[in-house]
């Protein structure tokens, strides 16, 4: 019989802990998880779950107008922030329980609390220690606001699903992720939107095409952009309202300052530092290959290890983490290639070398690209258009990079992702059959290099 009471306790039910402490019930451990603030992490709560939910929501507003075209009356139709608001709670709430369920069925013991480290083989929990043979970290990431006069004003990703009230005027701050996908939330809703990012064009790391596509159709879509922008200050007005004041001098007044700037590893109060567990510069925590810290029996993974920050790649790396600990064979994640959507409207989904990258690491390449009004909006009249974009290596006609912006791209890059991790070459995209009418045929008919 082993000394711990435990062979592994996970730190954090989000996307990675709940994965890993589930697999390693199964493969026969006897496992522990803490959870201090709900079930399922970030994706479940304040993340990709609800985010969708409102995507779905914002995207209802063009749809009425769109539908007249097609024959259908527009009675004018009204939003309700409230019900939204409540609606995604209860789903939240639903599946929160089956998270619960999932691990109490699993064997896991579930101790609701907040945890942190007291020596390689202890974690405590509000005044109760647990003897363990292993720690998993998977304590996840934490918004991130810079120091400005009035951030006290500002809400993050955390709270902004539960506001109390429907911002008439917003104004979202960055351009990353969760910067344009918020931007697009609250045009779609009907709110004066804008966004402040403070270089020349967001969505930094994404294909150059692809940046520029989207600026050009958020703008159609009334969301207006202020790039070179810098926040200075904000300050809380007698009515309520926000002055947002620039470093240049320009003023701004919203209702709702909404700031995505970054995420930073969840390790506050933990103890990790205590115990020596060597961290990244920016603080996430540094692993090997395998996912072990440099104290033996702590682990990690997920956002708390820094980038790529996405639910699926928590997944992967607790389902190999738990392979490695049954086996001892080396963990064999693979993270190239990853896929990966941005849910702003239209959608982005990618996969691979953007041009820029590809041709930075010395790959000659062949660009193929198409650019059109989607069948959809041929009737509706709307101004939205698709982006395709293929990245070929003209070496071996390899497809190194896939680019899209249109409706569905998440859904759509995810087969082509499965291509690309099987090697196509861009002949054998020629080879394919498209589907048609589709937007996604248009990947398989491209037949003229544009550069
Ligand atoms: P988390 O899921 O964050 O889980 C960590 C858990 O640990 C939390 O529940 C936390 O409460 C708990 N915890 C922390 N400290 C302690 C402690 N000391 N004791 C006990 N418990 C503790 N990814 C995608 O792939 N697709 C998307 O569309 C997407 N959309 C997103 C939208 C938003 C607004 C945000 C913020 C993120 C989004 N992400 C998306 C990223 C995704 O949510 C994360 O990559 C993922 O949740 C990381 O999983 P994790 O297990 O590392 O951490
Ligand atoms: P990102 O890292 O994607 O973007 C952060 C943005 O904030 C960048 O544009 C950055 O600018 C800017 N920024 C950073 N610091 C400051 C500052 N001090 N002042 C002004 N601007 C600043 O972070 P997000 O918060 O958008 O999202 C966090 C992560 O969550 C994402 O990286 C992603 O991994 C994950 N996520 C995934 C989603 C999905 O899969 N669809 C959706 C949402 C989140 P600069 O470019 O100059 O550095």
């Amino acid at each position: 019989m082993s000394e711990f009471e435990f062979d592994l306790f996970v730190i954090g039910a989000g996307s990675g802990g709940v994965r890993a402490a589930r697999m390693a019930a199964a493969a026969g451990m006897r496992v522990a998880v803490a959870e201090d603030r709900y079930m399922g992490g970030t994706c479940v709560n304040v993340g990709c779950v609800p985010k969708k939910l409102f995507v779905y929501a914002s995207g209802y507003s063009e749809a009425f107008e769109d539908a007249v075209a097609y024959g259908w009356q527009n009675r004018g139709a009204e939003f309700h922030w409230q019900t939204l608001r409540e609606n995604n709670a209860s789903e939240v709430a639903r599946l929160n329980g089956i998270y619960r369920n999932l691990l109490a069925n699993a064997g896991v013991t579930v101790i609701d609390g907040r945890a942190s480290v007291e020596d390689p083989h202890c974690v405590a929990i509000g005044g109760q220690k647990y003897s363990t043979a292993r720690i998993l970290v998977a304590t996840g990431s934490w918004p991130r606001v810079p120091e400005i006069p009035g951030r006290e004003h500002v809400v993050t990703s955390n709270e902004v699903f539960s506001m109390e009230e429907f911002p008439r005027r917003i104004l979202v701050v960055g351009g990353g992720y969760i910067a344009v996908e918020f931007a697009g939330i609250f045009a779609g809703l009907g709110a004066e939107t804008h966004l402040s990012y403070r270089r020349d064009l967001f969505l930094r790391g994404f294909d150059r095409d692809i940046r520029t596509f989207v600026r050009d159709e958020m703008g159609k879509k009334g969301v207006q952009l202020h790039f070179n922008h810098r926040v200075a200050a904000i300050e809380k007005q007698i009515d309520g309202s926000l002055l947002v004041r620039a470093e240049d001098g320009a003023t701004l007044v919203v209702d709702t300052v909404l700031y995505a700037t970054g995420r930073v590893a969840n390790i506050e109060g933990l103890g990790l530092e205590r115990l020596g567990v060597v961290l990244h510069r920016d603080g996430t925590v540094s692993v090997d290959d395998n996912f072990r810290t440099n104290v033996h029996s702590i682990y990690a993974l997920g956002d708390v290890t820094g980038e790529p920050q996405l639910t699926p790649v928590a997944l992967a790396e607790a389902m190999a983490l738990v392979k490695h600990l049954q086996t001892g064979q080396l963990t064999e994640i693979d993270y190239n290639n990853i896929p990966t959507a941005v849910f702003c409207q239209p959608n982005i989904g990618t996969v691979g070398l953007s041009e820029e990258e590809a041709r930075d690491s010395g790959i000659p390449v062949v660009i193929y690209k198409s650019e059109f009004r989607p069948m959809r909006h041929t009737v509706s009249g709307r101004d939205e258009r698709t982006l395709m974009k293929l990245v070929v290596d003209s070496r071996n006609d390899k497809v190194v990079g896939v680019h899209m912006v249109g409706a569905d791209a998440g859904e759509i890059i995810q087969g082509m992702a499965v291509a690309l991790k099987a090697g196509a070459t861009k002949k054998t995209f020629d080879q394919t059959i498209g589907i048609h009418p589709t937007a996604a045929e248009e990947f398989v008919t491209m037949r003229t290099p544009v550069a």
